[in-house]
């Protein structure tokens, strides 16, 4: 499986490598196997070395085609060197770290970073360049580019993937891979940032170089063309000296024509050719005795001079510049060199400077190659306006051979490249041919274009192309240094933070098991606590029934026996027996809210009301007091519960009310989006903002001038209902001074007609 991730992984970022070589910007694989070797040990090495050695076979196999066996052996080096550096990175962090995973401790992570990355990486890079330049695979001079690539490649293989795949298995896994999208995001993200600047600058680079080529390679041309075009005007003029004059001695046409070529050193002859008809015997053709020289030739295939076969007509040279080079061209006799036949009868006929191909000087003696230009002359001063009548009319030819390879060699020195090399070709008539070109082959991956230009009626198309492979600009080391640099510093920023979150979300979760822990110990206590009031209370009860009925028995029986103040003690006795009572009856209602809770179920809260109406009848009719009591809805709840809850309040409403003024008590009910809000409304004593929350306290009752205080457990046991409901209770002032103590009850039942929806009672 780690060989098969190697494998995709690699041939992805094989994709990235920068040419010529085979190193890749970004080498996730390396990342991969330094994870797999902290992870698993020696047991991760043959898959690495199994991975990386299949995938630089076949990346060798694919940068140098043939040789297979040298390709399958150069990728297995390369392999055991992966699986090296991995086992050495996974060494080194556990001797500097421990083991276990050390992306718990923040700081630790740089340091991992920095020794299973670049540290590490220079191992493979060095004994992978070494044995690949050893096998021939990498040719001199790629070198400390591949070295370079393949170094920072994997050293942001391994400061961007290690930490992902490391992240993916820590511990605690739970935290961890929660957590793992956060580190894994920003490091893919940083990784496809540092690939793609590089892709983008990289692509830059090979544009701007295309550019300096295609500019380099437009200005070879020109100065061919020029240069070209400035000798063909030159043979032009040469002819027109011929046309305009009857004889041109020797002398005047070197002086015409040898400042010209000695300035112009790829020009190798500039050539007087006049014709020879048969009918006139050579010894009197022009200028012929003068000199006293001409004797004709030809050569053959081979270069070897001959004697001219008879033909009809004869075009010899007879003047050849620069001498003495050119001595020995004289006489050569130019009609009979087959090269140069259709030249010569192009420019008969056209009466224009004609271009030859490349041909072998065969007028010079040197057997060099290069192109003709010829000029036809006439006997006419002007050109002779028909085909037929420049045939009859040709008196000669002037020639100038141009040595291109030099034209072109001198034309790309002036650009200062040596890796570009040119080609010449004659696109004029149908099928291209070549003209000139340099024997040097253009390079698989080089660069290319083509220059078209017209010369003397010829259309020529100059190419130039590179002859090696393009080598890497200097900004890419750059780049590729400040993606380093990046991907560390995101590497150790994300897993710093992971690192810090897990440990806070440890935190996080022993504090909460903590209070989990501390909340049900409160509850217990709580319960124990309503417990023993329920239990205390409850075997009071019997012995305070005993106290009050001996005490009222005794009140019955014994009384006259008493004096006055024996009658006192007694009744006292009896009196503070019965509040005792009260108390233990309040408590026993507390503790029961939850222990004698029965299921919730419909209740008429209306008649809770009346039943707690009817229990208050005696005090209600005793205080002159007047209930109003509004439409209630029907709620979830416990039926007994809710008559307790309604009896507290209004047994308070009564209780605390202001002297003097009769006691106007108002029950309610109002529809909210949770549920329903009951409202039990005095105009009584009212309580002070201060006391509003702590009432609700257990044994909590406020001092009032002249009445005996309460016990403080009613509001506390209404509480403890209507929280057991799930709801919540609170007192306002009432608008008309007294207290409006209200309280919900979420997702009552049967709503009321829509007319009541308000609360009942004003
Ligand atoms: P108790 O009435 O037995 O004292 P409660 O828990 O019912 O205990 O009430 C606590 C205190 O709240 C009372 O002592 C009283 O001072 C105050 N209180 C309760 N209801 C009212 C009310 N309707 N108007 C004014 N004060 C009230």
């Amino acid at each position: 499986m780690l060989s098969a991730a190697y494998l995709v992984l690699g041939w992805v970022s094989g994709q990235l490598g920068i040419p010529p070589g085979y190193a890749s910007a970004v080498w996730p694989p390396a990342g991969i196997a330094v994870a797999a070797a902290i992870l698993w040990g020696p047991a991760a090495w043959p898959g690495i070395a199994l991975g990386s050695g299949l995938l630089n076979s076949w990346l060798s196999l694919h940068a140098t085609p043939g040789e297979p066996t040298l390709a399958v052996v150069a990728g297995a080096l390369v392999g055991l060197g992966a699986a090296a550096q991995a086992g050495v990175a996974a060494r080194m962090v556990a001797r500097r770290l421990g083991t276990g995973n050390p992306l718990d401790r923040g700081q630790d992570v740089v340091l991992l970073l920095l020794l299973a990355g670049p540290v590490a990486s220079l191992l493979n890079s060095t004994w992978s360049v070494a044995v690949l330049t050893l096998l021939g695979r990498l040719q001199p001079g790629q070198q400390l580019g591949n070295w370079l690539t393949w170094w920072v490649g994997d050293s942001i293989g391994v400061m961007l993937f290690t930490p992902m795949l490391l992240a993916w298995m820590a511990y605690p896994r739970h935290l961890w891979r929660r957590r793992w999208r956060e580190v894994a995001g920003p490091l893919l993200l940083a990784a496809i940032a540092v690939v793609g600047t590089f892709v983008a600058s990289s692509q830059q680079a090979e544009l701007a170089r295309r550019a300096t080529f295609e500019a380099q390679a437009n200005a070879a041309a020109g100065v061919i063309e020029r240069e070209l075009d400035r000798s063909i005007a030159f043979t032009e003029s040469t002819a027109r000296l011929f046309s305009a004059m009857t004889t041109v001695p020797e002398s005047d046409f070197s002086e015409f024509v040898d400042p010209w070529l000695r300035v112009n050193p790829t020009i190798r002859a500039l050539v007087w050719a006049p014709v020879v008809r048969s009918s006139t015997p050579p010894a009197t053709a022009s200028g012929a005795t003068e000199a006293g020289r001409l004797s004709f030739y030809e050569r053959d295939s081979g270069g070897h001079k001959l004697g001219v076969q008879p033909r009809a007509l004869y075009v010899p040279v007879y003047y050849s510049e620069p001498q003495p080079l050119n001595a020995g061209a004289i006489g050569f006799d130019v009609a009979s060199d087959p090269e140069l036949a259709d030249t010569l009868a192009r420019a008969r006929d056209s009466g224009e400077p004609s271009l030859s191909p490349e041909v072998t000087f065969n007028l010079t003696q040197t057997h060099e190659r290069g192109v003709l230009v010829v000029a036809p002359v006439y006997t006419t001063t002007v050109t002779p306006p028909s085909v037929a009548e420049r045939r009859a009319e040709l008196r000669g030819y002037v020639l100038c051979a141009v040595r291109l390879g030099d034209l072109a060699a001198s034309a790309l020195q002036r650009s200062g490249r040596d890796d570009i090399a040119l080609g010449v070709f004659d696109t004029t008539e149908g099928p291209i041919s070549t003209v000139w070109t340099a024997n040097t082959p253009r390079s698989a991956d080089g660069m290319y274009t083509s220059t078209p230009v017209t010369l003397a009626g010829r259309r020529w198309v100059i190419d130039a192309w590179t002859t090696t492979p393009s080598s890497e600009a200097g900004a890419g080391w750059l780049l590729l240094a400040a993606g380093l640099g990046f991907s560390g510093l995101i590497a150790a920023f994300v897993l710093d933070a992971g690192a810090r979150a897990t440990r806070i979300e440890l935190l996080v979760a022993l504090r909460t098991a903590a209070l989990a822990q501390s909340n049900e110990a409160l509850r217990r206590s709580n319960l124990d606590l309503k417990r023993f009031a329920h239990v205390a209370s409850h075997d009071m009860r019997e012995p305070l029934r005993t106290i009050a009925s001996f005490a009222e028995l005794l009140t019955l029986e014994q009384a006259h026996r008493l004096d006055l103040t024996g009658r006192d003690h007694l009744n006292r006795i009896l009196a503070a027996a019965r509040r005792m009572q009260a108390l233990v009856n309040n408590l026993l209602d507390l503790a029961r809210v939850d222990s004698r809770a029965v299921p919730l179920a419909p209740v008429p809260l209306n008649s809770s009301v009346d039943a707690a109406l009817e229990n208050l009848h005696a005090s209600i009719v005793e205080c002159g007091a007047r209930i109003e009591v509004g439409r209630l809805p029907v709620a979830l709840a416990d039926r007994v519960q809710m008559v307790q809850v309604f009896q507290n309040l209004l047994a308070n409403g009564l209780e605390y009310r202001r002297p003097d003024v009769p006691p106007v008590l108002r029950v309610g009910a109002r529809h909210t989006p949770t549920g329903w809000e009951i409202a039990v409304q005095d105009n009584g004593a009212g309580i002070e903002r201060r006391h509003r929350e702590r009432i609700f306290e257990m044994f909590e009752r406020l001092q009032r001038d002249g009445r005996p205080p309460g016990r403080g457990v009613g509001l506390a046991t209404c509480r403890s209902i209507v929280e057991r409901h799930g709801g919540r209770i609170w007192v306002e002032a009432a608008p008309s001074g007294g207290s409006v103590f209200k309280f919900t009850l979420p997702g009552a039942h049967s709503p009321l007609p829509e007319s009541d929806l308000e609360y009942a009672v004003p």
